[in-house]
């Protein structure tokens, strides 16, 4: 259904009972400067800012880069664009310039073309925002050369870049890539802890100490300062210790998931299965609704992304046992 159902482990939970803690607010809690130090140094950058969610720190993104009658360039798919409740108009006031895309990726060419001619009567492009793993798209990912055409063009047109990262580890794990080749690239990238990597809350925003100084402010105004949450940045560090590697494993097992729903004949398309997502589209007389409601009754869950179209994700809490009972009730319906 979602990796975002995942439960902390024992060891998980040991980690977070023994850390140190202390206000946060005052910039005092010992564990979250420790998680914002090890990911800012992970990604090559100055400084890193922990926060409630993956929307907040996406938010927090347009509003560092973006003033009013400003414009971002996303995907038309885009988490920033599609699931953020519209933040992008209230907190950020900016404009989107949507592009159709390929299962959620943009070419670097569409970006060259979507930027605006500086005229007034034309908000003014400032920031391209790209995702990785697409979510919408089905868990596809753009690779580190396609990343970097695209970050050329923002360059030659002094636009800023942020990668909304909620499952980039997932991407990191296929291709090999280090998080400094990514953490280069953009002005900002912003990773979720609690997908994929276990952790119960939390993400990160990552970037020069001057655009993190301002990320503060906005954190702060948007009700994000958090106190005593070393308690929570405790589960983050275990996270990217110990649930990287195993990332794999999710990515491995959507492929088998994606490869049985290929056979079954009320599947017209599955999106390309890159990591830890699973995006089947099924056939007009079949709903997204009446299918999940099939698969709850067997009690395998699922959500719709769209009318027709269903998603599952793998995570660290599904055990073989329960992959294989997945994969023969699927085979069967
Ligand atoms: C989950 C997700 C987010 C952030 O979601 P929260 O639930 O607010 O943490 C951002 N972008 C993408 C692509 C996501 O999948």
């Amino acid at each position: 259904m979602s990796d975002t159902v995942t439960r902390p482990t024992a060891e998980m939970l040991e980690a977070m009972m023994t850390a140190p803690v202390g206000d946060d607010v005052f910039g005092e809690d010992p564990t979250i400067n420790a998680l914002q130090e090890k990911v800012s140094r992970l990604f090559g950058h100055e400084a890193a800012l922990f926060c409630p969610s993956g929307t907040m720190t996406n938010q927090i993104a347009l509003q560092v880069h973006l003033h009013a009658l400003e414009e971002v360039i996303c995907e038309e798919n885009a988490h920033i664009y599609q699931f953020e409740t519209g933040g992008y108009a209230h907190n950020a006031r900016c404009a989107v310039s949507l592009i159709k895309g390929s299962y959620g990726k943009m070419t670097a060419r569409q970006v060259e073309d979507a930027i605006k001619m500086p005229h007034d009567w034309l908000p003014k492009t400032r920031l391209v925002s790209i995702e990785n793993s697409c979510n919408k798209g089905g868990g596809t990912y753009y690779t580190l050369p396609e990343a970097t055409d695209i970050k050329e063009v923002c360059h030659k047109h002094q636009l800023r870049f942020h990668l909304d990262g909620a499952r980039l580890f997932n991407v990191l794990v296929e291709t090999g890539d280090q998080t400094s080749e990514w953490g280069s690239l953009f002005d900002t990238v912003s990773i979720c802890l609690s997908k994929g990597l276990g952790a119960p809350v939390g993400s990160l925003l990552i970037g020069s100490k001057a655009l993190i100084d301002q990320a503060r402010r906005f954190r702060k105004v948007m009700g994000g300062g958090m106190r005593q949450a070393g308690i929570l940045a405790a589960a983050g560090i275990y996270a990217l210790d110990h649930h990287v590697e195993r990332l794999k494993e999710d990515n491995d097992r959507a492929k088998e998931i994606g490869k049985v729903l290929n056979e079954k004949g009320f599947v017209e398309n599955v999106r390309p299965v890159q990591t830890n997502i699973v995006i089947a589209d099924l056939v007009e007389s079949l709903t997204a609704a009446e299918y999940i409601r099939q698969l709850n009754e067997r009690e395998i869950r699922a959500v719709a992304m769209g009318s027709h179209a269903v998603r599952f994700v793998t995570h660290l809490n599904i055990t073989d046992e329960m992959m294989e009972y997945a994969l023969e009730v699927i085979r069967k319906m």
